[in-house]
């Protein structure tokens, strides 16, 4: 026997979700008047055998709106997948939900976020919505070379290609503009391109693809050519979840034990998400990611190094610096869990150099 939703139930979960998706990294719009992808899902099972089934609880309580979470069709499929069920444990999705309408109750009563979007849309910005309906490799390097290396560009473009809106192709074709390309000094398009295949659970590319990619992302960390970082670092992250870890440990090992590195990467990532601030947000977003597994949750260790040796003055409140340092400890634990025992102490000695102790906290506090 089933404990289905009734009706009543789904429509206060939607509401209360502010029709979105609670999942904070994807938190999409889940409702229109043609189109309803929203889903009332189970935070435990509806029937035995399920996703986090609890006997424990009654029936009654079992089809409660306080055991359903509002997700979109994607979103709810994952959590419920037998794949990746351990992943989302009750706890993580009671997070979600509470994070969800926290900020659907913030959003009462304030301007549309689709209006306040809308407005400052450039010419250039515009040319994303070619994406869906971009025929090849060729149309696909016109939309995206004009395009700059920031947030709102990338994040546009991954939003549409993970709402299935573009061809499936897409990011093969994003590859194959990638090694074409490599070499020409398109920092900028490099970057964007190595962006949209850190979305990497939607890239299936072929083993040779792999390994041209690889081999130029080794040779260039090798190199020492930290003018590439802003695509080294997304396209070592996407290979290391593909099961191709060498050039993501050698990313980590430049940024953890070179200055230069540190550098540049704190320099470009300021200018990706144009300020300091909306970079830390990104990288607790990052660290809440389920996606994210073992080294993978160690990426941003260098941001954060970065984040807490340069504070600028809106992170420079003690719960602000607490919070990216516990993000930095987890990140380190992570080095650490992977066997990473020398970058853990270059990380632990430089950090030392500024008095940050990630143990106890600092002097200042
Ligand atoms: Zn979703």
């Amino acid at each position: 026997m089933s404990d289905r939703f009734l009706k009543p139930v789904k429509i206060d979960l939607a509401m209360r979700a502010g029709l979105t998706c609670s999942n904070p990294s994807c938190r999409v719009y889940t409702g229109g008047p043609d189109d309803n992808i929203g889903v009332a899902a189970h935070i435990s099972a509806a029937a035995p055998g399920g996703p986090r089934y609890d006997a424990s609880l009654s029936a009654r309580e079992r089809r409660s709106s306080s055991n359903g979470i509002w997700l979109c069709q994607t979103c709810a499929k994952l959590i419920d997948s037998k794949e990746f069920e351990r992943r989302f444990p009750i706890g993580l999705l009671r997070l979600w939900k509470n994070i969800a309408e926290r900020q659907a109750r913030a959003y009462v009563g304030t301007r549309s976020p689709f209006i306040a979007d809308l407005a400052p849309v450039t010419s250039v910005h515009a040319r994303l919505i070619e994406l869906s309906v971009t025929k090849n490799e060729n149309e696909l390097y016109e939309i995206i070379s004009g395009q700059s290396y920031v947030y709102s560009t990338t994040s546009e473009a991954r939003d549409e290609i993970a709402a299935h809106r573009t061809p499936e192709t897409v990011l093969d074709w994003t590859a194959e503009i990638l090694v074409d390309c490599w070499g020409d000094g398109e920092a900028e398009l490099l970057g964007i391109c190595g962006v949209l295949l850190s979305s990497f659970e939607l890239w299936n590319p072929p083993t040779s693809v792999l390994d041209e990619v690889e081999n130029l992302c080794v040779r260039e960390i090798k190199e020492r050519d930290h003018m590439l970082i802003g695509v080294v670092e997304p396209l070592a992250f996407a290979l290391a979840a593909k099961g191709r870890p060498v050039p993501h440990r050698a990313f980590l090992t430049a940024i953890v034990a070179e200055e230069h590195w540190r550098e540049a990467e704190h320099a470009r990532s300021r200018r990706y998400y144009g300020s300091d601030s909306r970079k830390a947000l990104a990288v607790s977003r990052h660290m809440r990611d389920p996606l994210r597994a073992g080294l993978l949750r160690a990426n941003d260790v260098g941001r954060l190094m970065g984040l807490l040796t340069r504070p600028t003055p809106d992170l420079a409140r003690p719960r602000a610096r607490a919070l990216l340092r516990g993000l930095l400890r987890e990140s380190v634990l992570e080095l650490q869990r992977a066997g990473e025992f020398d970058l853990v102490k270059e990380a632990t000695s430089y950090l030392a150099g500024y008095d940050i102790n990630l143990e106890k906290g600092e002097p200042d506090e």
